[in-house]
């Protein structure tokens, strides 16, 4: 069975800056599809895989109402024949499904793609990985595959290891944002003896080294954890206007809960001189962009500076 993700395209790494003989390049991962972008469509490629060859005709997964994960699950579900099932934290947005829809970018686009939702309390949904739930909602929505949380398992990093081609064997460092460490785990694993990974967290938290250490048993990486901006999905003026520049300069749109956040880190570690010269970097845009719009409805709300599109 044909499946979006059989043709990812090969898109040339960017040149974005060179400042004292460092060269920033930047992968285009937001550019491999418009609705399942970035490091979603890596992670749900093998997962669909799986799916279609255990005969299933449901996705189930777990996400924040904004989750970049629910708009692609969503997306590559629909575009692979699957009906899908997203739990949502926030047991409130379940009360009224039309105001939340008018109001939440996501969600509207993931029930387009015909997501059926199942919102439950925040006590709830950290039962995502219980057996009993699972069973539970089992009885509720019959049989389904279950994609966990940001869709990291082992397929999912499978899939990430896909990122890095043969070519970029030039580069000295790998940066990304990292959320739950699926994402820079492929990019480790696919990483050359000489190459060092460094991860960037999108939220406050010293968990992460030991999920990282799950999935890969190489130690050719860091994590450089100062410029998560006071958590996930936390953004402040400078956040803002660092990527508004950034869009100006470059034509690129950043995402404001990873790929902002990133680039803004890499951005101040070069002005530092963190990086010997001769170095060559490159980022990894993991896509995201459609969490500018709830995003910018948030800031707007507050009367604040909001992104430019
Ligand atoms: C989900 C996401 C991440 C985090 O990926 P993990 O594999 O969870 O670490 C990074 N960037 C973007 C744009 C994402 O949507």
């Amino acid at each position: 069975m044909a499946t979006v993700f059989e043709t990812a395209p090969s898109i040339p790494n960017q040149l974005i800056t060179e400042r004292n003989g460092v060269r920033l390049y930047l992968k285009r991962e937001d550019l491999l599809h418009p609705d399942v972008s970035g490091n979603k469509f890596r992670k749900l490629k093998y997962n669909i895989e799986q799916a279609i060859s255990e005969g299933q005709d449901t996705l189930l997964t777990f996400g924040g109402a904004f989750s970049n994960h629910i708009a692609a699950t969503a997306a590559a579900g629909q575009l692979s024949g699957f009906k899908t099932i997203g739990v949502i934290r926030g047991e409130e947005l379940g009360a009224d499904l039309e105001e939340t829809l008018a109001k939440n970018p996501t969600l509207k686009f993931a029930a387009s793609c015909g997501m059926k939702f199942h919102f439950v309390s925040r006590s709830e949904y950290r039962n995502k990985t219980s057996e009993v739930f699972l069973e539970s909602l089992k009885q509720q929505f019959g049989n389904f595959f279950l994609v966990p949380e940001g869709g990291t398992n082992a397929a999912a990093i499978k899939g990430c290891e896909e990122i890095l081609s043969e070519k970029d064997v030039e580069f000295d460092i790998i940066c990304s944002s990292v959320g739950t460490g699926g994402t820079i785990s492929g990019l480790i694993n696919s990483s050359a003896p000489h190459q060092k990974v460094l991860g960037f967290p999108a939220l406050k938290g010293d968990f992460l080294k030991e999920e990282i250490r799950k999935y890969t048993s190489k130690n050719n990486w860091d994590l450089i954890t100062n410029y998560h901006f006071g958590g996930y999905a936390k953004v402040n003026g400078e956040l803002i206007a660092f990527m508004n520049d950034f869009r100006k300069k470059h034509n690129i749109l950043l995402d404001p809960v990873y790929t902002g956040k990133l680039l803004f880190g890499i951005c101040k570690l070069m002005e530092q001189g963190y990086f010997s010269e001769n170095t060559r970097i490159l980022a990894i845009h993991t896509g995201g962009l459609q969490g500018i719009s709830g995003m910018n409805n948030y800031l707007k709300k507050k009367s604040l500076p909001q992104i430019d599109v």
